[in-house]
């Protein structure tokens, strides 16, 4: 069987190594970092992910203030409460929950966050930083892959890696850092042809579908090492569950991710580490 890492544990190994440092932040700056978390609505799944957020800044040590407002919220008023933080020099990090509203323009909003706050690294300008190898702030799920493929050793470089997938929080910022360590990346997505064909050539295979139990066992090459991203609920037992048949996989692979306890816990602890970069920044420009 191969070897399962988990996500859980390295997350909470990070948790504990930040913690110490917030504490060093703290002693050293007079104030602890402070990530500012926007929630829209009462959609279930993003208030369960805000609560995941809010517990590892507790875990953590860094402050955290969640700003909830009803759907009907508008756009103006979205953007008054972003411009509100972006002035306030003692918030170091803004998230604002996604999806929004569809009468809120979403590409508007996270244009509007201050690049040097944006903990999502979803602002432009962060994003043109990660293309062009320039310093600015990582997309936390992308971040927490490579994490999880460096804390096992495992070799990228010359490697043939295949991410399913082209999201720009995911798909797109994860094949652009595994080309920086010199794999050879194919990008698949809902177009790719024969795509059994593409991810069993693949030594690295990432998955960022969100389609429940996806990838077959048929589609995996022997010895692969599988990451699945996904997160959704599984047609039957409506438990969480990935974009990957873990069950008929796990013997398979040499290394691979589960569903829960996987990429979702190193994607908040990312999220932990970006605030305090920011806030690191802030305190010593
Ligand atoms: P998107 O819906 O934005 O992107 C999905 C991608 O999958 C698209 O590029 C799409 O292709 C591709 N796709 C869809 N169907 C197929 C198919 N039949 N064959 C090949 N490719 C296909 O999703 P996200 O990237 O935002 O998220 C993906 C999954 O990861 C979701 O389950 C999400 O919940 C989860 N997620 C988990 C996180 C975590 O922390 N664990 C963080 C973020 C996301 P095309 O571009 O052609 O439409």
């Amino acid at each position: 069987m191969g070897k399962v890492i988990s996500g859980k544990e390295l997350s909470l190994k990070k948790r504990a190594y930040m913690k110490n440092e917030v504490i060093k932040l703290e002693n050293k700056y007079g104030r602890k970092p402070h990530l500012a978390v926007i929630l829209i609505g009462d959609d279930p799944g993003s208030v369960s992910y805000v609560k995941g957020k809010e517990k590892a800044c507790l875990e953590v040590g860094v402050k955290n203030t969640t700003i909830v407002r009803p759907k009907d919220i508008t756009q103006e008023e979205l953007l008054s409460i972003i411009h509100d933080l972006n002035c306030d020099p003692y918030v170091d990090g803004i998230l604002v929950q996604l999806p929004l509203p569809s009468h809120i323009n979403q590409t508007f909003i996270i244009n509007s966050i201050s690049p040097d706050k944006d903990v999502d690294g979803f602002h432009p300008q962060n994003v043109a930083s990660l293309y062009l190898k320039q310093p600015g702030i990582i997309p936390c799920t992308p971040k927490g892959i490579i994490e999880v493929l460096d804390s096992e050793n495992i070799d990228i470089e010359g490697k043939k890696a295949c991410v399913v997938g082209r999201s720009n929080i995911v798909g797109l910022p994860v094949s652009k850092l595994l080309l920086d360590k010199n794999a050879t990346v194919t990008i698949a997505h809902s177009r790719t042809k024969n795509l059994k064909e593409v991810t069993k050539n693949a030594d690295i295979l990432i998955i960022a579908v969100g389609k429940p139990l996806f990838i077959k066992e048929d589609m995996v090459k022997p010895g692969a090492v599988v990451i699945d991203v996904g997160v959704n609920r599984h047609p039957i037992t409506n438990k969480l569950c990935g974009d990957v048949d873990f069950d008929n996989i796990k013997d398979k692979a040499s290394f691979i991710t589960k569903v829960p306890g996987g990429i979702g816990p190193m994607t908040i602890s990312c999220l932990i580490e970006n605030t305090i970069e920011c806030f690191l920044k802030h305190v010593e420009d």
